[in-house]
């Protein structure tokens, strides 16, 4: 129920207005996003570097409507991509880019014009760029342009939501030598006729994608922070002799970061991901949708509001 509104408040253009300009809003904010500018996005990259962790940045911004917007966002990645690796921070980091930031909705042919630009940016610092998955209604559109990506840049990740009811194909299409893939439970307001909607079927599909990827030759990307399935993921990592180039595992930014540190400190490679940028609102929502607890935290700040 809290999770359905709070999904319907991510597309709310009122509330965000609302929301975004609470005062109250930016201690919770700072939680789960690494700071507005490119500068914030580095000093965490590097904090969590000397941590021995990995991490992912994302440039916060989504359903751009304007090609000003998109050629902005592809800029703001180029400027990232070069900061990183003057800093000596590729490989450790790496990008994950949103397609609809890049104007996806707008023009398609034009989103995989600019993710071509930066998978070829990533490649010349180093490193490489994971396309994020969105709603159900980009999903094939995000999968050919992954497919016409990877022609030039084979490294370029993918990200697959185990609760749709399609996934485990994708799974199957997509388990092939060098072929990244980061598996995660889905974080949209999705229809019954396209995704499972009880937690216990979406677990049940997130174990069965599981089995395929790390049955498969490619690359596993385990993005959870469920402690059920990562034992699941742990032992099958041991099961099919995976070791910490074979696969990984991936968190959010400010969740559960004693266990990214014992995942480390275990041998795994652990990968964070960062979010950074002003247009945090339809993030946030998602956060406070998956967790009753991130809601209180959100209540208990407006509530000591003074
Ligand atoms: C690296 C990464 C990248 C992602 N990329 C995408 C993407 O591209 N597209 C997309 O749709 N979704 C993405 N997601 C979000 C994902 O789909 C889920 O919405 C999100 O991860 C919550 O699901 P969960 O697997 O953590 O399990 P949940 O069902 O949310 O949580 C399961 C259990 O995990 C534990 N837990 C969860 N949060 C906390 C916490 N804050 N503190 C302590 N324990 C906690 C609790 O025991 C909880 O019961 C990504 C997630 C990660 C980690």
């Amino acid at each position: 129920m809290l999770r359905s509104v709070f999904l319907a408040a991510a597309g709310s253009s009122r509330m965000e207005r609302l929301i975004s300009s609470a005062p109250v809003s930016k201690g919770i904010v700072r939680r789960f996003v690494a700071g507005t500018g490119v500068d914030d996005a580095l000093r965490t990259s590097r904090e969590l570097a000397d941590d021995g962790l990995a991490i992912s940045l994302d440039y916060l911004g989504e359903d751009t409507l304007t090609a000003e917007q998109a050629t902005a966002t592809r800029d703001q990645y180029l400027t990232l991509l070069g900061r990183l690796r003057s800093a000596g921070l590729t490989p450790a980091a790496e990008v994950s880019v949103k397609l609809s930031a890049l104007g996806q909705k707008v023009d398609d042919r034009m989103a995989f014009g600019y993710a071509q630009e930066i998978c070829t940016a990533a490649a010349a610092a180093g490193t490489t760029v994971t396309l994020d998955a969105e709603d159900h209604t980009t999903t094939d559109s995000t999968l050919e342009i992954l497919a016409e990506l990877r022609k030039d840049h084979p490294g370029t990740g993918a990200v697959l939501q185990a609760y749709l009811r399609r996934t485990e194909g994708d799974c199957r299409e997509l388990a092939t030598t060098g072929s990244r893939v980061r598996l995660c439970k889905g974080a949209y307001a999705e229809p019954e006729s396209v995704a499972y909607q009880s937690a216990l079927d979406v677990d049940k599909a997130y174990v069965r994608c599981l089995n395929i990827l790390m049955s498969g030759d490619g690359y596993p990307m385990i993005a959870t922070h469920d402690p059920r399935l990562i034992a699941i993921a742990e032992d099958r990592a041991r099961w099919f002799d995976r070791s910490a180039d074979e696969c990984e595992f991936q968190m959010l930014y400010g969740v559960r970061p004693e266990e990214q540190a014992r995942l480390a400190a275990a041998g795994h490679t652990v990968r964070v991901y960062v979010p950074y940028g002003d247009q945090w609102y339809g993030y946030l929502m998602r956060r406070l949708a998956e967790r009753p607890a991130n809601v209180a935290l959100f209540g208990r700040a407006l509530a000591s509001r003074k």
